[in-house]
């Protein structure tokens, strides 16, 4: 992988590239944007660039002992911190402050990745703040996170930041091209993913073609309000124990009911505009009750009842 192999983050890359050429190349950048769009390899391939023994036009060479170590995440002095347990802990940044103490071997930079930096917890980022603020020489820190507004402005201050955007549709259709060649699942993930290949991947992994079609085989069962088709349909869905699984699943809802809202010819349930305004409403409300840890369970099974009494106008 190389620059020119990462699509739709020209303008990120450009300005890299412009640093390196610059020699104005810091030690602390925040890699900002929406997940799944190719932060984490630009990442990569900006530390590759910088300790790569031949480099050409600023491009790693890929042949040396550096670019492919680096390729396979086998290098000792390029560490990728992630969150474990959905944090990321003071003890992980103790480990990392211990690895900084020590003198970068082989390398000319030594290189730390922070991903999903927005998940550090106060206390972690008052630890990582010293490190931040006086960083030993020849040391490089690269945070990435898609959730800029949450890590603290005394960490994001000391970072330069680099934005990177959501890929246009055609940029995306090229690269879902190589996962699937379906046109109608190709549009799902372009009209679902919202320009992040990383998502639609994810939702590939996921089985979303299945998905789909079970949620849109529920939704008119639900509407009759035929109790034996509700049990059936709960016992699928609510017994789901993957969070990641349920989302995408109320994304694929929340897709559908707002379908028929844009393109009301398709609208093949006949269902009034303001129905399908309320559909939408209980699936982002049970999206918002999910992301504040109420049981999984009870979230879904209530928003199944409530679908089944949609038409009911004393809801909401
Ligand atoms: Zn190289």
């Amino acid at each position: 992988m190389s620059w020119d192999k990462i699509k739709g983050q020209e303008k990120a890359i450009e300005r890299l590239k412009t640093e390196i050429v610059n020699d104005k190349v810091t030690q602390s950048y925040l890699f900002s944007g929406i997940e799944g769009i190719g932060k984490k390899l630009v990442a990569l391939e900006f530390i590759k660039t910088l300790n790569c023994h031949s480099p050409y036009l600023n491009l790693s060479c890929e042949n040396c002992i550096n670019c492919n170590k680096i390729n396979k995440h086998l290098h000792p002095e390029v560490t990728i911190l992630t969150p474990l347990n959905n944090i990321i802990s003071i003890e992980q940044i103790r480990n990392l402050q211990r690895n900084l103490a020590l003198k970068p071997l082989n390398v000319k930079i030594k290189s730390f990745i922070i991903d999903e930096a927005e998940k550090f917890t106060l206390e972690s980022s008052n630890c990582f703040l010293k490190s931040l603020e006086e960083p030993p020489e020849k040391v490089i820190f690269i945070l990435v996170t898609s959730k800029k507004s949450v890590i603290l402005p005394t960490i994001t201050s000391r970072c330069k930041e680099i934005k990177f955007i959501p890929l246009f549709k055609e940029e995306q259709r090229k690269i879902l091209k190589d996962w699937s060649s379906k046109e109608d699942v190709l549009e799902l993930l372009i009209d679902l993913c919202e320009g992040s290949p990383g998502r639609a991947k994810k939702y590939l992994n996921l089985n979303i073609t299945y998905w789909f079609q079970q949620v849109v085989s529920w939704i008119p069962k639900l509407l009759k309000k035929n109790l034996e088709d509700f049990h059936k349909i709960s016992q699928e869905f609510t017994t789901l124990n993957d969070q990641e699984l349920v989302l995408m699943i109320l994304d694929l809802f929340f897709y559908y009911f707002s379908s028929f809202i844009l393109r009301p010819e398709k609208n093949i349930l006949s269902l009034r505009k303001s129905v399908l305004k309320r559909l939408v409403k209980i699936v982002e409300q049970t999206k918002q009750k999910i992301y504040q840890k109420v049981n999984l369970t009870l979230a879904l099974e209530v928003m199944l009842l409530n679908i089944m009494d949609v038409e009911n106008e004393q809801y909401c």
